[in-house]
């Protein structure tokens, strides 16, 4: 490994408030980036850079820390467009759709998981993110969430079982007996190959008590916690999620005076899914309500195929912008450092010292046109720390 300059550098951001113009997401202009081996070495004005064995002049574009998504589920197959049509012409998601899903995805071969979840992770780097998060759950029995578990880790360190997805056709009688698997059996062949447990707590998923057993169990096996809730309504996801000290809760469109409460006082970060709102036709979570009381606030894609199929972050920002409170600068910041947090990673989601170098070099001056521009392609390469530079377009 050799070291580089990014040089000439027309807004760099940072997140770190120690540099630049003080503001959290330390800004620098006409500035200069030195990665070393990977890491984040130099950051500073392009006229004071060190040398470096490689320079790239970025000719006045921006750069920022690469963005973390830390809530996909990527591996799956089939697709769901007609039930997307049908609710923008006025039918309301009740979570039914996923066993669609999971009819496709059991009958899919492994390489085409494999081929179809690589087409999703390029189209997301190609849109500047540089970690993602997968979780299994769409194949519901013992040995395919074995499966997913297992493509998943081929692609990221950032795994997730979700075996607690929803209760397959065959169970709906017997839903204890399904729980007791999740819990017992398929957690004990997934957790090799997982970091994270999850559970959708939620109406027509999983109750509070089931979602409890599930994460009790998970912890003691050593996976951390995230939790899906409060998607569909004001259902005890939140509360748990802080009672567990889980890493994130998810969604947290219904959210409570008692929910900001709990979440403003732990370490559990909301993370939301502007995505899902927006392919299901609902009202959209406050970002602002979250971020006025102080609660550590993510932003990610949910990329899924039935309510969030999803593949650019920056159509993320333009909606938590236009439609929930969030400035320009607040909803960078949420995609980058707060999927960090939500993932619990202090290493990435940002450039300072030390950092992983993950980085997304865009096409444009200043990373305010993720939602200026909304919809455009605006990364011209992604940069991941021990890799070289991906330059495209
Ligand atoms: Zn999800």
């Amino acid at each position: 490994m050799s070291s580089i300059v990014f040089s000439n550098i027309g807004e760099l951001t940072t997140n770190d408030p120690s540099v630049g113009d003080g503001s959290v997401l330390g800004r620098i202009h006409d500035a200069a980036l030195v990665i070393d081996d990977g890491y984040v070495v130099w950051a500073g004005a392009t006229k004071d850079a060190p040398a470096a064995d490689t320079e790239i002049d970025v000719e006045g574009v921006a750069i920022i820390p690469g963005f973390v998504d830390s809530h996909t589920h990527l591996v799956f197959a089939g697709e769901r467009s007609e039930e997307f049509a049908a609710r923008m012409a006025g039918e309301t998601y009740d979570g039914g759709g996923i066993m669609n899903t999971v009819t496709a995805t059991r009958s899919a071969s492994t390489d085409e998981l494999r081929q179809s979840t690589q087409r999703r992770l390029d189209s997301l780097r190609a849109n500047g993110v540089t970690t993602v998060e997968m979780k299994s759950g769409y194949e519901l029995t013992l040995e395919g969430e074995v499966r997913l578990a297992q493509i998943a880790s081929e692609f990221t360190e950032e795994t997730t079982f979700l075996g607690a997805h929803v209760v397959p056709a065959e169970y709906r009688q017997n839903r204890d007996a399904y729980v007791a698997l999740v819990a017992g059996e398929m957690l004990d062949q997934c957790a090799p190959l997982v970091r994270w447990a999850d559970v959708f707590c939620d109406q027509g998923a999983f109750s509070v008590e089931e979602a409890h057993l599930i994460l009790a169990r998970a912890k003691d096996k050593g996976l951390e916690l995230r939790l899906h809730g409060n998607q569909l309504g004001h259902t005890g996801g939140i509360a748990l999620a802080v009672e567990l000290d889980a890493a994130s809760v998810d969604h947290c469109t219904y959210v409570s005076d008692v929910d900001i409460e709990a979440l403003s006082g732990s370490h559990t970060v909301a993370t939301l899914l502007p995505g899902a709102e927006f392919s299901t036709k609902s009202e959209y979570p406050s970002g602002r309500l979250l971020l006025d009381a102080g609660v550590s606030v993510a932003l990610a894609t949910d990329c899924n195929p039935g309510t969030s199929y999803v593949t650019n972050m920056s159509f993320i920002i333009a909606v938590a912008v236009r439609e929930m409170g969030f400035s320009v600068d607040e909803a960078l910041y949420a995609t980058t450092m707060g999927g960090a947090q939500a993932l619990r990673r202090s290493d990435i989601g940002h450039l300072r010292l030390g950092a992983k170098a993950d980085l997304a070099i865009l096409n444009v001056p200043k990373a305010a046109h993720f939602a200026y521009q909304p919809g455009a392609s605006l990364v011209q390469a992604v940069h991941r720390g021990g890799e070289s530079p991906d330059f495209w377009g």
